[in-house]
């Protein structure tokens, strides 16, 4: 039997081993996922309801537990950690409560003595697969909504958090989850495309474009439906007559929030030339307060980068800058540490060309552009293959809306709103994904709508 590691990113420790999941072991469990299906299907959607409430609770008993263990795994600050259990568990909460409304049977007509009703369900057996820069959420917003609707989950997450998904399995059999309703695989991408290619009716994919794209064909290839939350390099406008103060603790959240591996996170900052003086001494000032350090304890506000290989792709991109042309304003360096540790950086002085500004920077880099027009901001926003999510900060909301309705992505945020939430549509325009997560529209994408059209 091969096995892996799971390695704290902070200090090297050995956290546990998982065993790769081999092709025999696959087959076994898809198979166990499709046997498993009429059961979970007859419960009806109260039913499915009441057995996720009760892992809701046992996640809610374990979630210390689980969010210390987060923090080991991938290095966000424990803070963070808990942040992203409160959050995943309110999301669970809220789907919860409205899954009986949006999957109930629907009657779309009534008329010449007959009834029209519309059925959502469950595609059947679906393969959700992960990352790792939110375990918690990253398995809320993954698995659960495929799970309540009906469908059968084998779920995939990411080889660098092994023993949180572990420990999701591990509360799902506490919870009494009907068997092989909920299995997980382990193992690294060729565990991921095994499969993909398994029989299976869905697939639900979180992660980066380049492997969305390779499963995009396999699912083609399959004739199966496909949802997909990619990656993003979300632009941040800031208009001469933003709030500065409210800007710059909201850009500051949204691009160094964990250690800035979040893929809605704010990736290009395009500053109006009047306020780029005082914003940036505000920016600058505001990253000199990061102290990094051992995630595990409060003082330190940012953690190493998940791994290694995750720091020498933004050293890479980094380099790529400044060879370049660009200008490090902050940061743009390794701070002495021992784990992968990168210090949160701004960039100036960038140009098309720079890997910074044509590729996801995952990590805690920000380039800054400068610009004079709204035509310009709106061009500069849009001038990028992805599309998930967009930040604008001006005072002129009618301004602020006329930006956001041209901005090709699937979600803008005005003057530090939160978009994201459980009521609300997640997802991504252009080559950051197809389809939406939460609310009645993430019930739409993992099931399939059948008209029953009957005589009175
Ligand atoms: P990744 O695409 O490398 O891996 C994601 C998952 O896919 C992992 O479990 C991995 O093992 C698996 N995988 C890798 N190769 C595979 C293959 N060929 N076939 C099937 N599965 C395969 O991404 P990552 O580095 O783990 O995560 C970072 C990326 O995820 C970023 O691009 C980020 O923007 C994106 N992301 C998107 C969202 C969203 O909601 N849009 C949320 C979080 C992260």
């Amino acid at each position: 039997m091969r096995r892996f590691k799971s390695i704290s990113p902070h200090d090297g420790a050995v956290l546990g081993v998982a065993n790769i999941t081999s092709t025999q072991e696959m087959q076994e469990k898809v198979a166990a996922a499709r046997a498993a299906l009429p059961g979970w299907r007859a419960l009806g959607t109260d039913g499915r309801v009441a057995k996720m409430r009760r892992f809701h609770e046992v996640f809610s008993i374990h979630k210390e537990e689980f969010a210390k263990l987060a923090t080991k795994e991938m290095g966000k600050p424990l803070s963070e950690s808990v942040a992203d259990l409160e959050s995943a568990l309110g999301y669970l909460g809220k789907y919860l409560d409205i899954a009986p409304g949006v999957l109930a049977p629907e009657v779309t007509y009534e008329g010449n003595g007959e009834v029209h009703t519309v059925y959502r369900e469950p595609y059947g057996v679906a393969a959700v697969i992960v990352p790792w820069n939110y375990p918690a959420s990253n398995f809320v917003w993954g698995a659960c909504q495929a799970l309540i609707a009906g469908n059968t989950v084998v779920f995939k997450s990411s080889e660098e958090v092994p023993m949180t998904s572990q420990m999701i399995e591990r509360m799902m059999r506490e919870a009494g989850m009907p068997e092989h309703v909920f299995t997980a695989v382990y193992g690294r991408g060729p565990v991921g495309a095994l499969l993909s290619r398994q029989e299976i009716d869905l697939i639900c994919f979180t992660g980066s474009t380049e492997v969305g794209k390779s499963l995009y064909r396999t699912a083609a290839s399959k004739m199966i439906k496909i949802v997909m939350d990619l990656g993003g390099s979300a632009p941040g406008i800031v208009f001469e007559d933003a709030d500065l103060d409210q800007a710059t603790a909201s850009i500051f959240s949204a691009r160094f929030s964990n250690a800035g591996q979040m893929c809605d996170a704010l990736k290009r900052l395009i500053v109006h030339e009047k306020v780029w003086d005082p914003l940036v001494e505000r920016l600058v000032g505001r990253l000199g307060m990061v102290q990094l350090g051992d995630p595990m304890l409060p003082q330190f506000q940012m953690g190493p980068l998940v791994s290694q290989k995750q720091l020498e792709v933004i050293e890479r991109q980094v380099d790529d800058a400044v060879k370049k042309g660009a200008i490090v304003m902050a940061g743009g360096k390794r701070p002495g540490l021992i784990g992968p540790y990168y210090e949160p950086t701004l960039l100036s002085q960038i140009t098309a060309e720079m890997r910074v500004w044509r590729e996801e920077t995952f990590g805690p880099v920000l380039p800054l552009v400068r610009f004079s027009t709204e035509e310009e901001a709106v061009a500069l926003a849009n001038d990028t293959d992805y599309g998930l999510g967009a930040y604008v900060y001006s005072r002129d909301l009618p301004r602020a809306a006329r930006v956001a309705s041209q901005l090709q992505s699937g979600m803008v945020s005005i003057n530090g709103a939160d978009y994201s939430r459980p009521e609300n549509p997640f997802g991504g325009m252009k080559k950051s994904g197809i389809g939406r997560a939460h609310g009645r529209w993430g019930f739409e994408d993992v099931t399939q709508a059948k008209i029953v059209a009957r005589r009175k």
